[in-house]
């Protein structure tokens, strides 16, 4: 028995494990590193204990460091989350040497499912449907083609060690697979540091669909499936439970193959048993195989938790106090259907990128479980996994859960750094998703669909230009306005390479005029206070700094340059173009000596992994360019100076 629990490690999963100890009751125990000192896990734990710097070799991986802090803290267990040291067999002997009970299966456990040659060799052994392949010792180079031959193109050559899709090779025809081979063992070598392979069939229009399990060492029951078809590049990005077009027969058949999996190595805890699923025709008991277990909570855990009403984290915790399972087989049953997305802070366009920032503004829908480890004002660290959240939506029904996963996706606001939410609602409405027609190649095939950003309307430039001008909630004519100036003004919006130079008018209490050059915008304030043009709500708006987001049915980021006030902060001084935030000069678009006009644009700033177009703020020679592509600014620094009129005339 243990009253208080360490979790080793960070972010959405430690705060999911905490919310779960803290209702049991349990005193809950963070660890942190440098960069998290003041991380949402470590506010929500009752203690909270530093293990190191910021790779996570020097803290989240340092279990000796973990082991003491949980020691020194007194807590009589730990929870590994996932990731880290959740499936790490040595860690689990230390915890256990420590006298502390390790939150998770044994080591022995562990050890049978690491590498996923011996793992499948276990599972064919305990009758579990294998995929054909080869998983052999002998790795020289001719024995590995003739096997592939053996089982028959296409094949996928797999790291034994492997994770993550790392090490993973598709191979079309015997002509490439010596490169394959030879590539798939440095990725592997550099991951895992261990280069071995094994080689399988390649299923076609396969599905990803895996098996909850759970145990006690003695007693085993699964908790249904979960669909993760939706990947890019291996990678899960939408989840679903249960999974499209399952039948009762093949349920069963999956189900009581992974509690022979789990029964085979004597499991304790959550486990997920991974089964690669032939979808060519329809979804058939006798077609689907193991691929691999893994002996920890998944990622994707809350949709299971959604269907089933049950709280995963409390089953851990009750079967690592040593109560017995606290349900049979029959007393489970699945209520409606599942998602989660998983949202990200990744630039899409430059090939999902992983992004940092600090996340000014974050808002999630109502009626949807957001499993976050990030607050508004939090910053993604380039440390770790960028992720922001993963939203969970539940309904009675598939299509009413997909309807209640598009409304929750389109009402998220995140700002401050780039996310991958457009692509996340484009997939939420993709129609072959909607049709249930998924497998893991869907997102690859539709690859240009699901990334294409359509470009910011008239109208959210317009919604943009009055929040960066302050002007939202001006009630008259004089608000926002200086005394002395005109009831006009102008300002630049920058958006990757797009520059709108607008201006805006009032006339009337409730309504402006936005003019941006080839059109004029009408903003109309309606009784609540929002901002419609031709009568249709626009967005939301939010400005952090130098950006303004407007929310509407995508999110859009620009850049803010007012020439008003950057004449002010130069003292009138219109001569020198300064970096607005600290950032990256990735591109310089002038020499000195070169005539420009006013908006033209003369170099870009990388910034919170955005590029903000620097602008001449008006007609003039370049005296001087003060930096040099790849140069990192400061906010503040002088860029790019024009000449003075004297100067010029001289
Ligand atoms: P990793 O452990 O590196 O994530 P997995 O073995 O779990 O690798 O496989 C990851 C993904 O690769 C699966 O979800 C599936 O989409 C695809 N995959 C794996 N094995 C096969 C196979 N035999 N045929 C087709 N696709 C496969």
């Amino acid at each position: 028995m243990f009253d208080s629990v360490l979790i080793a490690n960070r972010g959405e999963i430690a705060c999911r494990v905490a919310r779960t100890a803290r209702a049991m009751g349990l005193r809950v125990v963070a660890v942190y590193s440098d960069a998290d000192r003041d991380a949402a896990h470590v506010a929500m734990a009752d203690q909270a204990v530093w293990i190191g710097g910021n790779a996570p070799a020097d803290s989240y991986l340092r279990g000796d460091r973990i082991i003491a802090a949980a020691l020194e803290a007194g807590a009589g267990a730990i929870h590994p989350g996932y990731g880290f040291l959740s499936e790490n067999a040595e860690f689990v002997e230390a915890v256990e040497a420590a006298g502390l009970v390790f939150v998770g299966p044994t080591a022995g456990a562990i050890r049978a499912m690491g590498l996923k040659d011996a793992a499948k060799a276990l599972m064919a052994e305990a009758g579990v449907p294998v995929v054909p392949g080869y998983h052999g010792a002998d790795q020289s180079d001719g024995l590995l083609a003739e096997e592939a031959g053996r089982i028959g193109y296409p094949v996928l050559i797999k790291a034994v060690a492997g994770g993550g899709g790392k090490g993973m090779r598709l191979v079309e025809s015997a002509d490439g697979f010596a490169e394959a081979l030879a590539s798939a063992r440095a990725e592997a070598r550099t991951a895992f540091g261990n280069d071995a392979v094994l080689i399988e069939k390649y299923v076609s229009s396969p599905r990803h669909i895996e098996v909850q399990v759970f145990g006690d060492g003695e007693q085993f029951v699964h908790l249904f499936e979960r669909d993760c078809s939706l990947q890019r590049r291996h990678q899960k990005v939408i989840e679903e439970a249960p999974a499209p077009g399952m039948t009762e027969e093949m349920r069963a058949a999956m189900g009581a193959a992974a509690v022979r999996a789990a029964e085979a190595i004597g499991y304790r805890g959550a486990g997920t048993v991974e089964f690669i699923v032939d979808g060519s025709e329809g979804l058939r008991p006798e077609r689907f195989w193991f691929m691999e277990m893994n002996t920890r909570l998944q990622v994707e855990h809350p949709v299971t938790e959604a269907i089933t009403g049950v709280d995963l984290v409390e089953w851990q915790l009750r079967v690592a106090m040593g109560e017995p399972l606290p349900a049979r087989q029959e007393d489970l049953s699945i209520n409606g259907h599942a998602f989660e997305a998983r949202l990200y802070a990744e630039d899409v366009p430059a090939g999902f990128l992983p992004a940092t920032g600090r996340i000014g503004h974050l808002r999630f829908a109502k009626g949807v479980r957001a499993d976050s480890g990030v607050r508004a004002g939090d910053v993604i660290s380039p440390f770790y996994d960028p992720m922001i959240a993963k939203l969970i939506v539940h309904g009675p029904n598939r299509r009413i859960a997909l309807a209640r996963l598009r409304a929750g996706l389109t009402q998220t606001q995140v700002a401050g750094t780039v996310t991958n939410l457009s692509f996340l609602k484009a997939l939420s409405e993709h129609d072959k998703f909607a049709k249930e027609e998924v497998d893991t190649g869907l997102i690859a095939r539709n690859i240009d669909t699901l990334t294409y950003a359509p470009a910011a309307s008239v109208e959210v430039v317009a919604l943009a230009t009055i929040s960066a001008l302050g002007l939202e909630n001006a009630a008259s004519a004089h608000q926002g306005f200086a005394l002395w100036a005109a009831p006009r003004r102008n300002v630049l919006l920058t958006q990757g390479d797009k520059v709108w130079s607008v201006s805006v008018e009032f006339n009337g209490p409730r309504a402006m005029t936005v003019d941006l050059g080839e059109e004029q915008v009408t903003l109309m304030r309606d009784s609540e206070g929002h901002w419609r043009a031709g009568g249709a709500r626009i967005g939301e708006t939010v400005t952090l700094g130098e950006s303004v987001t407007v929310f509407a049915s995508q999110t859009h980021n620009f850049a803010i340059i007012d020439p008003l006030d950057r004449a002010m902060d130069g003292a009138g001084d219109t001569s020198l173009v300064v970096a607005p935030m600290p950032g990256v000069v990735s591109a310089v678009f002038v020499k000195s000596g070169e005539s420009v006009k006013a908006g033209d644009r003369l170099a870009l700033l990388e910034a919170m992994k955005m590029e903000h177009a620097m602008l001449a703020p008006r007609d003039g020679v370049i005296a001087e360019v003060l930096v040099a592509t790849g140069d990192q600014i400061e906010a503040g620094a002088g860029m790019i100076r024009l000449e003075q009129a004297e100067e010029a005339a001289a």
